[in-house]
Order: structure tokens, then C-alpha cells, then sequence
């Protein structure tokens, strides 16, 4: 099976680079700008032999009301509702934000397995930067840097290693 990752979370947390290093690609625009990728985004890759698709996502604004957030929003539970998985990405040097609950409140109802990832954490201390994120409720969260690749393997790994 070639199972289909979705990657979710607020605006900003890392969610086009950890694609772009998914796919040794540079197809996902990252910027400082939230909101950037308004569309769902699809690629695909390969570790130890096993391919995956996965799947960058614009945003997941579950408190909005209008125009194009709702769109963002929208596009990202059917990106989720498609997906065989989903990693849903957080920031380490933020902590656990409102919306970052809000969406664990949503992921936790969607029958799919989720993937804490706490992402922005090259050069900190894995326990610390992990800890806040316990909160969610979600499965033990684990620290990745996006941008310098590290626990990014070992991540996939354990997500592909469910099919
Ligand atoms: P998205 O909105 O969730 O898609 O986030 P982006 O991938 O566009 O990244 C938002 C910002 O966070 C950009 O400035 C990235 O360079 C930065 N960023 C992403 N991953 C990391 C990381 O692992 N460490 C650090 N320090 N910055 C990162
Ligand atoms: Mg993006």
C-alpha cells in the first residue's frame, strides 16, 4: 500500500518545508507569510523502499468565518478525510497555541492515526521542547527540524511503518 500522508497545522509552523523535504522537492512555497499555500498540494517519496504520497496543506484555521480561510480550512479536513495518515505539525519554539487544541479536538475525532510533530526543534533538547505538547492528547509527540532535517526519517519511519 502506498498510503497517503496529510500534513496539518496552523499557518507558519513549517508545514511547506517538511513537504518540500518529504519530496525532495522545492514545489511548496515557504514563507514567513501565513497562508501562503491556499491549495492542497501533492507529491510523493520514498524511504527504506517504502513510497508515500503526501499531501501539504494550507492552513487549518478551524476559528474563521469568512473568504479565503474558510476555503483553507475546508480544503484541509477533505485533504485530511483522503489521507491515511496525518502529521500534524506544531511549533516548538511557540508552544501549544488555542488553534493547535482546537485541531487536536478535530484530529482526535477523525479515525485516521496522527502524528505529533514538534517541528522548529534543531538544537533543543527533545524532552523540553516536546513536553508542553502532551496536552493534545494525542499520540507521544516527537521533535523535528523541517528546515535541518533532523528526526524527519525516523518520523516517516514510524508513520509508514503503520502500513
Ligand atoms: P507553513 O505555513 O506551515 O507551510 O510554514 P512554512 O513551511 O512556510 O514555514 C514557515 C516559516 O518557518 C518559514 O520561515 C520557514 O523557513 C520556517 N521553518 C520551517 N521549518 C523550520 C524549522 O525546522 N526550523 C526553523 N527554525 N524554522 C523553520
Ligand atoms: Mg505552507
Amino acid at each position: 500500500m502506498k498510503p497517503t500522508i496529510a500534513l496539518v497545522g496552523r499557518p507558519n509552523v513549517g508545514k511547506s518545508t517538511l513537504f518540500n523535504r518529504l519530496t525532495k522537492t522545492r514545489d511548496a512555497l515557504v514563507a514567513d507569510q501565513p497562508g501562503l499555500t491556499r491549495d492542497r498540494h501533492y507529491g510523493h517519496g520514498k524511504v527504506g523502499g517504502k513510497p508515500y504520497f503526501v499531501v501539504d496543506t494550507g492552513g487549518f484555521e478551524p476559528v474563521v468565518d469568512e473568504g479565503i480561510m474558510v476555503e483553507m480550512a475546508r480544503q484541509t479536513l477533505q485533504a485530511v478525510d483522503e489521507a491515511d495518515a496525518v502529521i500534524f505539525i506544531v511549533d516548538g519554539r511557540v508552544g501549544v497555541t488555542p488553534q493547535d487544541k482546537l485541531i487536536a479536538q478535530h484530529l482526535r475525532q477523525v479515525g485516521r492515526p496522527v502524528w505529533v510533530a514538534v517541528n522548529k526543534a534543531e538544537g533543543m533538547n527533545q524532552a523540553v521542547v516536546t513536553a508542553d505538547f502532551y496536552e493534545l492528547g494525542l499520540e507521544t509527540p516527537v521533535a523535528v527540524s523541517a528546515s535541518h532535517g533532523e528526526g524527519v526519517r525516523e518520523l516517516l519511519h514510524e508513520v509508514l511503518s503503520r502500513f
